[in-house]
């Protein structure tokens, strides 16, 4: 067979631990093999980091810019332990905190679910996507202890010195404040990001904040969503048949776990950050759930929304077998490979992407993987496969499908 030619390279971010270990696994067995693969590759191991004061993480991300489409492995995000453990001269930031203040995007997260992995919520047949608002709020808020009786303010100084103030809490004790901000440019973007995602995999959209009590901060949040929808996505919407709704996020947390699943639910960006956890766990596991960051040009960033995996890297170091989950790794290649296929129309890519993924689905389901699932799965007499192991046996089913 000869292998299937790329135009544009992908845009590729290798990362840590364990997972970086399971990234050249990936990449030997199921994707050079079969692929003339085309990759720019940006090395974002914190070592590499380190060495060039984090300039390589933001060069990956000018380099997203620059093709569109990039697939990356999970990094370390350090803190004082990391900073000892590999003897940094800076406490880096996180990359993907770099990457997305860069491209601007928002974060799509869905579940990989396969039969015999079956959701704790007994109604759920199919994936929930949540789309996470990726700027501000929390996030980016200013804190403050108050220590004693006193009066605390918002105050906002516009360019010509006028002050407008509101008063936050007149304190007659201690206590603590919190100032935080949105940009509607981000707002809008994130509306944006959503709509076209939902036209891009035919789902429904639901938005929810808690605008009856946020009466201008949550319901600007609401206003532009519908703004833009109106003026630029209802038709299309009706084209293509899915719909777009506003509820309250108490609403909203009511209808999801009633619902079957199969819509994204756009959140801001705390509401995505705990739901997203949620609903990964109660769909079976944190090592199947993917993360897309899809920017408002229209350029993808693929990766595993789970980390660097470090406790089976300690075990792996000290030569014991582990027994780590690919699959949502492998499913951020996939995404990558079959982006580049649509948008470079190269459908032999599409269709190995379809036939990757598909070749993972069925080795779960016909009783091998990791052990991780082995743990919860309602199937009986199920082979706990090693990482290299499972790995090994999606070739097999692979090869027999091509
Ligand atoms: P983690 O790597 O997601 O792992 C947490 C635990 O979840 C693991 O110890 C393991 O449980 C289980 N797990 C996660 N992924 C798994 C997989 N693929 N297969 C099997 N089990 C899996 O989170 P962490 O240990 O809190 O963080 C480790 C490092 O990752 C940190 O340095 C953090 O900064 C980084 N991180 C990176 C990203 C990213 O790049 N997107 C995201 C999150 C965290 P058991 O040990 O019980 O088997
Ligand atoms: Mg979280």
């Amino acid at each position: 067979m000869d292998k299937i030619k790329m135009t544009t390279p992908l845009v590729e971010m290798d990362g840590d631990e364990m997972t970086r270990i399971l990234w050249k696994m990936i990449k030997d067995e199921l994707l050079l093999p079969f692929i003339d693969l085309k990759t720019e590759y940006y090395d974002l191991g914190l070592e590499y980091r380190d060495q060039t004061n984090d300039q390589v993480t933001i060069d990956s991300a000018m380099a997203t810019k620059k093709y569109g489409v990039a697939v990356k492995c999970a990094t370390i995000t350090p803190n004082a332990a990391r900073v000892k453990e590999y003897n940094l001269k800076e406490m880096w930031k996180s990359p993907n905190g770099t990457i997305r203040a860069i491209l601007d995007g928002t974060v799509f997260r869905a579940p990989i679910v396969v039969k015999g992995i079956e959701p704790t919520v007994r109604t759920w047949k199919k994936p929930i996507t949540i789309a996470r608002h990726a700027y501000g709020d929390v996030y980016k808020a200013t804190e403050m202890k108050i220590p004693a009786a006193g009066k605390a303010e918002l105050v906002y100084t516009n360019e010509n010195g006028e002050e407008t103030r509101e008063l936050i809490h007149q304190f007659e004790g201690p206590g603590i404040i919190q100032g935080q901000h949105n940009i509607c440019a981000s707002i809008e973007s994130f509306a944006k990001a959503c709509f076209n995602y939902a036209l891009d995999t035919h789902q429904d959209l639901w938005f929810a904040t808690k605008d009856t009590i946020s009466k201008k901060y949550d319901h600007t949040f609401k206003d532009i969503f519908q703004e833009i929808f109106d003026a630029e996505y209802k038709e299309k919407f009706d084209a293509a048949g899915i719909e777009y709704f506003y509820t309250l996020i108490d609403d909203a947390v009511a209808r999801v776990i009633r619902s079957e699943g199969g819509y994204i639910w756009a959140c801001k960006n705390y509401d995505g950050d705990v739901m997203s956890d949620m609903v990964a766990t109660a769909f079976g596991s944190l090592a199947m759930m993917t993360s897309v960051l899809v920017a408002p040009d229209g350029t993808y960033e693929y990766e595993a929304a789970h980390g660097t995996v470090q406790r089976h890297y300690y075990k792996y170091l000290k030569g014991e077998e582990t027994s780590t989950n690919s699959v949502a790794t492998i499913f951020a290649w996939t995404g990558a490979l079959r982006k580049r296929g649509e948008l470079d129309n190269i459908p032999e890519l599409q269709l190995f992407a379809d036939k990757l993924e598909k070749a993972t689905i069925d080795t779960i389901e016909n009783g091998t993987m990791t052990k991780d699932l082995a743990l919860i799965t309602t199937m009986k007499d199920v082979t706990v496969a090693n990482s290299e192991e499972f790995i090994k046996a999606i070739r097999k089913t692979l090869e027999a499908s091509l």
